[in-house]
């Protein structure tokens, strides 16, 4: 059987990190999230996490030669030959024609993208209620998803903090950002018939459900 090769594409608060965790778990896939890779290389302070911070914290992308870079070298790994999960690339037409070329050369297309559709309010909801771990990188969410003591995370116990980029002013900036240079790609993965819209607005479970008929 072809391995699934998917991308998840929609704004930022679409819930993308928490449902590509469970299909890769599910599905055994090499779950990649650009955001979380940048995430921690910045925490542990590299080259490329000097470079990363200022866009991320202002809410801009990074620029497409750092994040192609990055991810050419991520799709070496073994673990994604099982089939992988990609989750915040590409964000640019750009990055979708360089991950086309990568993928080509590998004889490993993707074979279908995941469109979450959003509405502004549940994204705004979203991104306001986020708590992060500070260690461990694991999502929260003061309402949809509490942790079982608050503040602190469920999966290592350090301090739940919220990320910079996730207040009001920056969360729109980031919105924009999406409408401008991501949502072009939704043509893009039309054209190529690899293209399935979902309700982004679902709550976790009823998505899990949708997101199960799609994959069949
Ligand atoms: P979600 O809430 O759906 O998980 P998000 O937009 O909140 O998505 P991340 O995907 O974690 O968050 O991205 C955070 C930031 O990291 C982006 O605003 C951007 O600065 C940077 N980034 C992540 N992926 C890319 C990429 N493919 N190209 C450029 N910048 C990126
Ligand atoms: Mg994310």
């Amino acid at each position: 059987m072809t391995p699934l090769r998917i991308i998840l594409l929609g704004p930022p608060g679409a819930g993308k990190g928490t449902h590509a965790k469970i299909l890769s778990e599910r599905y055994e896939l090499a779950h990649i999230s650009t955001g979380d890779i940048l995430r921690s290389q910045i925490q542990e302070g590299t080259p490329l996490g000097k470079k990363a911070k200022s866009f991320i914290d202002s809410g801009k992308l990074v620029p497409d030669e750092l994040v192609v870079e990055m991810m050419r070298e991520r799709l070496e790994d073994r673990d994604v030959k099982k089939g992988f999960i990609l989750d915040g690339f590409p964000r640019t037409v750009e990055q979708a024609k360089a991950l086309e070329c990568m993928l080509v050369d590998k004889q490993m297309p993707v074979n279908l993208v995941l469109e979450f559709q959003t509405s502004e309010k549940v994204i705004v909801d979203r991104l306001s209620g986020r708590r992060v771990c500070s260690n461990c990188g694991a999502n929260f969410h003061i309402r949809n998803i509490p942790p079982k003591r608050e503040g602190i995370c469920d999966v290592c116990g350090k301090a739940l903090i919220q990320r910079k980029d996730d207040d009001p002013e920056t969360v729109r900036k980031r919105l924009k950002v999406y409408q401008d240079q991501t949502a072009p790609l939704i043509e893009f993965y039309k054209q190529r018939k690899v293209l399935r819209v979902v309700n982004g607005d679902l709550e976790i479970e009823p998505l899990q459900q949708e997101l199960k008929q799609v994959l069949g």
